[in-house]
């Protein structure tokens, strides 16, 4: 049996400021170790549950965050980017049983919920498909789900757990920690999170069957709403994208990886429009 874990730093206990998750900075190196904790109980649940390979797709920033020596001699790990499918590298090609984001957050826009963006902060204002406003964890179950593999935790603050309910359906979640401003939250110690991530990541897996892999009816609108009309201005560059509002950027796509694609290749290009 095959789980895949994908692992994000702003949802994890303890990580609440920009400066945490920034190569660079002087709190950096303590939350990558925040972070490989709780990839690794992750991980170590998965293996309880009987998982024969368990796969971390580092998933945050320039994807090197991991402190390999600090996990699971069983796992392997994917790290580094560029990766063509970003955070849900892997997931694309199918071949897991189960899916689980840890460390995750809630999408661009949403009040009390730490660090919130949509895979870029600084360009995305607002990503929605078909109208409906998106999260990350969202836009990740689309291609897990597309290759038949469902999503069965998502960890990160409260808020960020109760969106994803609400877009993904049956899904198990664990909050480490509760926002009290985008910058701000009371959390659980490492360990306790750890412990809880572990147990929540077990029974996920062992009750698999329970979650079914997450879709979207096509075709797919995708619209990004930039924060400024120079990035919109920069994005309708793209072949195939329209520029339906005075800051929003629209693609249509038939199917998820085109959608996927074309979500990362537009917040890229958006993003030299300063
Ligand atoms: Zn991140």
């Amino acid at each position: 049996m095959r789980v895949y874990i994908s692992i994000d730093m702003e949802g994890v206990a303890g990580v609440v400021h920009a400066d945490q998750c920034r190569r660079g900075a002087d709190d950096y190196p303590a939350a990558c170790a925040l972070m490989t904790g709780e990839a690794d109980a992750a991980a170590k649940g998965a293996f309880d549950a009987g998982a024969e390979v368990v796969l971390i797709n580092d998933s945050h920033g320039d994807m090197r965050n991991l402190d390999l020596g600090r996990l699971d001699p069983r796992v392997e790990v994917l790290s580094g980017s560029l990766k063509r499918f970003s955070m849900a590298e892997g997931l694309d090609g199918g071949g897991f049983d189960l899916a689980l984001f840890i460390g995750y957050h809630a999408g661009a826009g949403t009040q009390r919920a730490i660090l919130d963006h949509t895979y870029r902060s600084t360009v995305a204002y607002a990503v929605r498909v078909n109208g409906r406003p998106i999260n990350e964890a969202a836009l990740n179950a689309l291609v897990a789900g597309a290759a038949g593999t469902p999503v069965g935790l998502v960890s990160g603050d409260e808020t960020t757990c109760a969106q994803c309910r609400a877009l993904l359906g049956e899904v198990d979640t664990v909050a480490v920690k509760s926002a009290v401003g985008r910058l701000a939250a009371r959390s659980l110690h490492p360990e306790r999170a750890r412990a809880q991530i572990r147990a929540a990541a077990a029974k996920a897996v062992r009750e698999r069957y329970r979650f079914r892999p997450f879709h979207i009816d096509p075709p797919y609108s995708l619209e990004i709403d930039t924060v400024t009309t120079a990035m919109a201005d920069a994005g309708a560059l793209m072949p195939g994208a329209l520029r339906s509002g005075d800051r929003t950027l629209r693609f249509d796509a038939g199917d998820v990886q085109t959608l996927f694609r074309a979500l990362l290749a537009l917040l890229r290009l958006a993003g030299t429009g300063v």
